[in-house]
């Protein structure tokens, strides 16, 4: 079993836009600017927002946030995301999810200028993701193709499975798998919770994404000898050994599934590195075309 090391990935993916962004400010003048927006004190949103802000600082990006009360009125957000939209200093915008129940999420996401659209929600980069057209792939999913890339994964003919069916993750990840690229060419099963005899498709899987958000989901008789396994799932639960007060827990039972594995990510160390990494690069493909 090897561990697919979202840590030594997404570094090596940085330290490569680190000097991609030296060569672009000296070529053209031009710095990648990625604008956070925040609404709310959500403490996993908080954690994620700041990852992403200190990985722009890191490699020489600009970074800015804005943060706004949890009740602020939907015209609020609006004016913020329209103000981003035109300026021209701005290459990349993100919006935080999940926003406070008042508020349409797909509403709030169409506004983001598709230029700009650098975690890849947005209608247009998800319709060109269908053609296979070049765009603004969501972050999870190319992450996880990057990720896939490094280790050489051989994903040609084979199997894939993918457990959730969210519109950022499990449909852009099974759209990725089928299509005529390296890695993809799988033939890929797309499940969600409707989805009947979960566990003889999931038996049959030589790859298996699990992205639903149900902490160690996934069993070790689930999974058939040699699978490739990739934890999406990000879940906190309380733990008082911790200092944070909690845990971060994926949606495989990692103890018992990695010794069947031939490759599996860890949680955390895994996906959620790469999900950075990605925007990163998203952010600097937005820049360069501008
Ligand atoms: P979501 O809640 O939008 O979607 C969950 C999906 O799981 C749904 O499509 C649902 O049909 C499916 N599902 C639920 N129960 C099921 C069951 N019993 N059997 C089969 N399918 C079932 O979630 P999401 O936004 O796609 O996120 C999924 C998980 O991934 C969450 O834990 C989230 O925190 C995590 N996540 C991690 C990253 C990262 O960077 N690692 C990024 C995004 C999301």
């Amino acid at each position: 079993m090897q561990i697919l090391d979202g840590k030594i990935v997404s570094q090596a993916v940085k330290d490569d836009l680190k000097q991609q962004t030296l060569d672009l400010k000296a070529k053209a003048g031009k710095t990648p600017h990625l604008a956070a927006i925040l609404v709310g004190t959500d403490g996993a949103s908080e954690t994620y927002v700041a990852s992403k802000i200190k990985s722009c600082e890191e490699i020489g990006f600009k970074s800015s946030l804005q943060r706004f009360q949890s009740d602020i009125d939907e015209s609020t957000l609006v004016e913020a995301i329209e103000a981003l939209n035109r300026d021209a200093d701005v290459d990349g915008i993100l919006v935080q999810l999940p926003l406070p129940k008042h508020f349409n999420e797909e509403k709030i996401i169409n506004l983001i200028a598709p230029e700009k659209d650098v975690d890849g929600f947005h209608p247009i980069s998800l319709g060109k993701l269908v053609q296979g057209l070049p765009t603004f792939i969501s972050a999870t999913p190319y992450g996880i193709m990057l990720l896939l890339k490094h280790y050489n994964i051989d994903t040609v003919g084979k199997h894939a499975v993918v457990i959730g069916r969210s519109n950022i993750v499990g449909r852009p990840m099974s759209i990725l798998l089928s299509q005529n690229t390296n890695p993809g060419n799988c033939t890929v099963t797309l499940c969600h919770s409707k989805t009947q005899n979960l566990k003889d498709i999931c038996l049959q899987a030589d790859i298996i994404v699990a992205a639903l958000g149900k902490v160690s989901f996934l069993t070790a008789d689930m999974v058939k000898e040699n699978a490739v396994v990739i934890d999406v799932g990000i879940t906190r639960v309380a733990d008082s050994s911790k200092k944070s007060g909690f845990a971060l827990k994926g949606d495989v039972d990692f103890e018992n599934v990695a010794p069947k594995c031939s490759y599996i990510t860890p949680v955390p160390g895994g996906v959620g590195l790469m999900t950075i990494a990605a925007l990163l690069m998203n952010t600097f493909n937005a820049c360069v075309k501008k």
